[in-house]
């Protein structure tokens, strides 16, 4: 058993809050003295849970921050120094306006009945502050809404967060806007997008019109192709909801196969609920992540199992290893691990799917990295000399723990992943991921299962216009709505361009 903190779902009070084993799950329960008690499904399996735990670790936070959190975590949030992990992504909503009214949808001018769209300058200013964040630079933003692509100055603001210095910059779009051209596609690529984040729930009509409102499908279908035609880069993301699109996870996965050359990755999103839900819904809508890695399993056959899957903080070492070999500090992915996991998948010339387990000892070579980063560290002094011999032990210990015979055709996987690591072109990202799916499964949480233990780990941020930063889950639980009204414009419902 676990004593962790919470929030009544009523009246967002912070309370306490227990997570403890029952009939094969881990349960989050809580009790607000005037609400009563709130219970819910955290984890939807036990061993996994453990094996999952023990990775958990502390990153470094936003220095020189705005110290509020007054009030006790999360109250009063907004980067303070209780928080353990810096921006790893920064959100920008850039409208709430949008052009589709899904049913599901907490952040749309139509249902809000404000227009919260932050001007060019607003938007410069909330870069500039995510690049001065210390010790570790931000260095990817989301342009986010809404739907972004609502605005006319899309391609400027794209423009802007590149001059700006971003590595990274990324769209999360409906794709609908994108399902109109090519010539739209390419000018995204052209402004200095590197990724287009699809919102994308199934491979059938039936999930669209559940979650939608509509058959929604032929035009992810169009946004896919005209995109591969711009040559614009995808990844799909599903919001997963049992009994909804739940089956289609091993379809989903087929169908990013089948279009690797254009869509690089799966981001499953389980559904997490805005605002309040009443139980006999939430129980039978409530999916949790190894849920989802066990429905992965058993729709691909076994080909993907769910101990492929390693949590987000698993991949800390490289970020030791790289902050050893330089002089700068870089970001550590050191969310909670039972806020999201990951599985590279190969996909080989006849779609045949062979997670990077099945070749390459990754337990053994993490934690040889670890041991590396410790010991260039410790003798960082000669620098130059520690870096190539880090680099030379490096490409040791990646050929030890591959097992060759075992190597998909065609690919050597150890001089690939030294690349990706050693050479920061970004040349070698496009080699590795060539064929490289990522299926990646990040629950965002509600106000039923938010545990205080994860929000603070959180490194997926939002950008505010005062200047202040907030993690993703308290921001669309707790503090979404008040700061959207504090920013808003005037609206005059009738003339939001739909
Ligand atoms: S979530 Fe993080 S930033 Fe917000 S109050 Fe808690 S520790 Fe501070
Ligand atoms: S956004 Fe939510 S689920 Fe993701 S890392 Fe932050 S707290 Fe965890």
């Amino acid at each position: 058993m676990k004593v962790t903190t919470s929030i009544c779902p009523e009246c967002h009070d912070t309370v306490e809050a227990v997570i403890f084993e029952e009939q094969g799950k881990m349960l989050i329960e809580k009790t607000c003295h005037v609400h009563g008690t709130y219970r819910d499904i955290y984890w939807g399996d036990i061993p996994s849970y453990y094996r999952f735990d023990k990775y958990l670790q502390n990153g470094s936070g936003v220095a020189g921050n705005t110290n509020r959190n007054n009030g006790g975590c999360p109250q009063d949030c907004g980067i303070c120094k209780e928080h353990k992990t810096s921006t790893i992504l920064a959100n920008i909503d850039i409208t709430n306006r949008c052009n589709q009214q899904c049913p599901i949808c907490f952040a749309n001018a139509n249902v809000s009945g404000y227009l919260y769209e932050p001007t060019m300058e607003q938007i410069r200013d909330m870069m500039a502050g995510l690049k001065n964040q210390k010790p570790v630079m931000c260095h990817a933003i989301q342009f986010s809404g809404g739907e972004p692509t609502m605005r006319n100055d899309l391609f400027q603001l794209i423009r802007m967060g590149k001059e700006m210095g971003f590595k990274h910059v990324q769209l999360a779009t409906n794709g609908k806007k994108l399902a109109e051209s090519v010539e739209y596609c390419s000018n995204l690529l052209e402004s200095g997008l590197k990724t287009v984040y699809l919102q994308f729930d199934g491979i059938t009509p039936e999930p669209y019109i559940a979650t939608r409102g509509f058959n929604a499908l032929p035009d992810k279908l169009k946004a896919i192709q005209n995109c591969r035609e711009a040559g614009m880069p995808i990844d799909l993301v599903p919001t997963v909801v049992k009994g909804i699109n739940d089956h289609q996870l091993g379809d989903m996965i087929r169908f990013v196969a089948s279009n690797i050359d254009i869509i690089k990755g799966l981001n499953i999103q389980p559904v997490s609920f805005a605002g309040r839900i009443d139980d006999v819904q939430r129980n039978r809508q409530r999916i949790t992540i190894p849920d989802v890695m066990k429905q992965i399993e058993d729709q691909t056959d076994g080909m993907i199992t769910a101990d492929d899957f390693y949590p987000v903080p698993f991949i800390l070492p490289l970020s030791h290893l790289a902050d050893a070999m330089s002089d700068i500090n870089n970001v550590q992915f050191s969310v909670n691990p039972h806020c999201g996991s990951g599985a590279y998948i190969y996909v080989d010339e006849k779609n045949n799917l062979i997670p990077v387990t099945h070749f390459v000892d990754v337990e053994g070579l993490f934690e040889h990295i670890e041991e590396l980063a410790v010991e260039v560290k410790a003798a960082h002094h000669l620098k130059t000399y520690f870096r190539w011999k880090g680099i030379r032990k490096l490409s040791k210990g990646i050929k030890q723990h591959v097992d060759t015979s075992k190597v998909p055709d065609g690919i050597d996987f150890a001089k690939m992943f030294l690349n990706l690591l050693v050479d920061r072109s970004g040349n070698s990202t496009k080699v590795f991921h060539r064929k490289m799916m990522l299926v990646g499964i990040m629950h965002f949480q509600d106000l039923y299962n938010i545990d205080i233990e994860r929000i603070q780990r959180c490194g997926v941020h939002y950008a505010l216009p005062d200047g202040r930063v907030i993690p993703f889950c308290t921001y669309n639980s707790l503090y979404r709505a008040d700061v959207e009204k504090q920013f808003s414009k005037s609206l005059n419902l009738n003339t939001i361009a739909v």
